[in-house]
This record gives C-alpha cells, sequence and structure tokens, in this order.
C-alpha cells in the first residue's frame, strides 16, 4: 500500500498535475481529516548522552511519549537542520546523522531509524505552492532523534524533518509553520526541537545539575509568561524584548523551532501545559505542550 502510493505520488508529481487544492484531496485520501487536534509539542533536546541517561527529562520524555495520542506521522523540525530555502526531508528511509562529536563511543551505537513519509512530505511540498521543497538529502539529525527515541522507542511511527532556512526572519518561520496547521487533524504529531536557552559558552559544562545562571533563568521565566499570555510577537521580536535575549541565543537556531510550535497553538481554546522544566548545563530544558 505503501509503496503503491508512493508510485502514484510519483506519477502524479512527473506530470504536473496536483495542485494545492488536488493535494488537499489528496491529503484526505492518505490521512483522513479528524475531528480531533494532534498536539503540538516543543522540546529542549539538550545534549544528546541524554539518550542514554535515565533522568527526569529522559522519564518525562517517556511518560509522554505513552500518554500522547498514537500519532500516524511524526513532522520535526530541528535546531540542527539548516538550510538556504525550505525543504522537507522526502527519503521513504531516512538515514540516522550522528551530528555530534567527542561522546560516548556507546552513543554512536544508538539505532534510531524509522521510516520516512515520501508521499505526505510530497503533499506538504504541493500544500504550500511549492514553498516547501523536497529534499533527500538530510535524514533524521540528534536535535530529532534523540528525542524521538524516549517519545516513541519502538521507531515504529515514520518521521519526516522540516528544515529551517537559516537566512529569514522569524516571522517568515512563523508564516510557514501556519502551511502545516491543517496537518493536526490528521494525526500529524509536530515537533519543534531546540531549547529556549542555548548559550554553549557559558553552559556550565562541570556540572550538569548546577543551579541555572540568571540569564537563563530569567530569559525562561520570560518565555513561559509571552507562551501564557499567547503574546507571540513578543517571542518573534524577542531581541527587542528582553534583556538577556542575546546571551539566551547567541545565534537563534535552537529558538526558532518555538516560532514554529507557538503558530500552531490556537491560545484562545488550547491549554499549554509543560511536560518537563528544568536545566542540565545551566540550559533550559523546557518542554512545551500546545493542546
Ligand atoms: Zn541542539
Amino acid at each position: 500500500m505503501y509503496r503503491r502510493e508512493f508510485i502514484k505520488t510519483l506519477l502524479l508529481i512527473a506530470s504536473g498535475l496536483i495542485s494545492p487544492a488536488k493535494a488537499l484531496s489528496r491529503l484526505t485520501e492518505l490521512l483522513p481529516r479528524t475531528d480531533f487536534k494532534m498536539p503540538v509539542l516543543f522540546i529542549g533536546h539538550g545534549s544528546p548522552e541524554n539518550v542514554l541517561l535515565d533522568n527526569p527529562f529522559t522519564r518525562s520524555l517517556k511518560n509522554l511519549g505513552q500518554t500522547l495520542p498514537k500519532p500516524e506521522v511524526v513532522l520535526c523540525i530541528s535546531a540542527h537542520w539548516l538550510t538556504k530555502g525550505t525543504y522537507i526531508n522526502a527519503s521513504p528511509t531516512p538515514q540516522q546523522i550522528f551530528d555530534f562529536y567527542g561522546f560516548t563511543p556507546e552513543l554512536y551505537k544508538v539505532k534510531y531509524t524509522p521510516k520516512g513519509h515520501p508521499v505526505l512530505a510530497d503533499l506538504i511540498h504541493r500544500l504550500s505552492n511549492g514553498r516547501i521543497k523536497l529534499s533527500s538529502e538530510w535524514g533524521i539529525d540528534h536535535g530529532a532523534w534523540t528525542v524521538l527515541i524516549h517519545l516513541f522507542p519502538n521507531a515504529d511511527i515514520p518521521v519526516v524533518q522540516l528544515s529551517i532556512d537559516y537566512r529569514k526572519p522569524l516571522s517568515y518561520h512563523y508564516e510557514i509553520a501556519k502551511i502545516l496547521s491543517e496537518l493536526r487533524y490528521r494525526k500529524v504529531l509536530i515537533v519543534g526541537s531546540g531549547n529556549i536557552t542555548h548559550n554553549l559558552r557559558r553552559a556550565t559544562w562541570h556540572d550538569p545539575e548546577a543551579p541555572p545562571p540568571e540569564w537563563s533563568l530569567e530569559f525562561d521565566y520570560w518565555t513561559t509568561q509571552m507562551l501564557e499570555k499567547g503574546n507571540h510577537q513578543a517571542l518573534i521580536n524577542y531581541l527587542k524584548n528582553h534583556k538577556h535575549a542575546k546571551i539566551a541565543h547567541p545565534e537563534p537556531s535552537h529558538w526558532i523551532p518555538i516560532i514554529y510550535t507557538i503558530a500552531l497553538h490556537d491560545i484562545d481554546k488550547e491549554p499549554l501545559t509543560y511536560p518537563y522544566q528544568g536545566f542540565q548545563y545551566g540550559l533550559s530544558m523546557r518542554c512545551v505542550k500546545f493542546g
């Protein structure tokens, strides 16, 4: 079935027959619309070493995975796939990427290889009217797999990754995320993976449990205030709105994923909760569940 769908879609791509409207009806064939809206997650991924650790953070992810409605597909926006242009991975078998260095050899032996979903990737490309392009150059990087391995340890849910166009303003990411909102009705779990504070030069490398520095604590707290007020513009314009913003994020890669997730939050109707809150190496590991 899966293969037949893939071939059918490839034929349609080749003949150029799918418009955004047609893509929506094809999406309905593939993933029927439900009344239920899948939650959206922001996960603070922190150090890859969490893959091997049993700690309050990893236990909270495991618990979250067990309590979530089972998705058909996971769409992940990781801080670690930065591109010129916005891409979605369309490989049927995305490679697991070990994009980190200097960790224990054991970590490089961990396997997490869920299938991709090329048909859905292509439909997202069509729904976006080509703004989201197809790619098979990436796979599943550590921003994605080191958290998904706790959420869905059996690797039995297909994963597609969406890249971050690093040249674009944050308002662009907010806009692109809106294109994905329909997927929440199709049992697609959208996961942003970054960190609410992320300054590796100022991390407390000597002690993961060290009390968080003031800039990290305050920026994390301010983020919760803005999330709870639904003040998305403040979060988009974070550099102007918090005195520690530039210390919390010397560059924006780990902040951008939260912009995708807030864009999908229906502030008036959906609850916002924190499946995990805490710090590792002084950096915020807070996770947010929208809906
Ligand atoms: Zn990272």
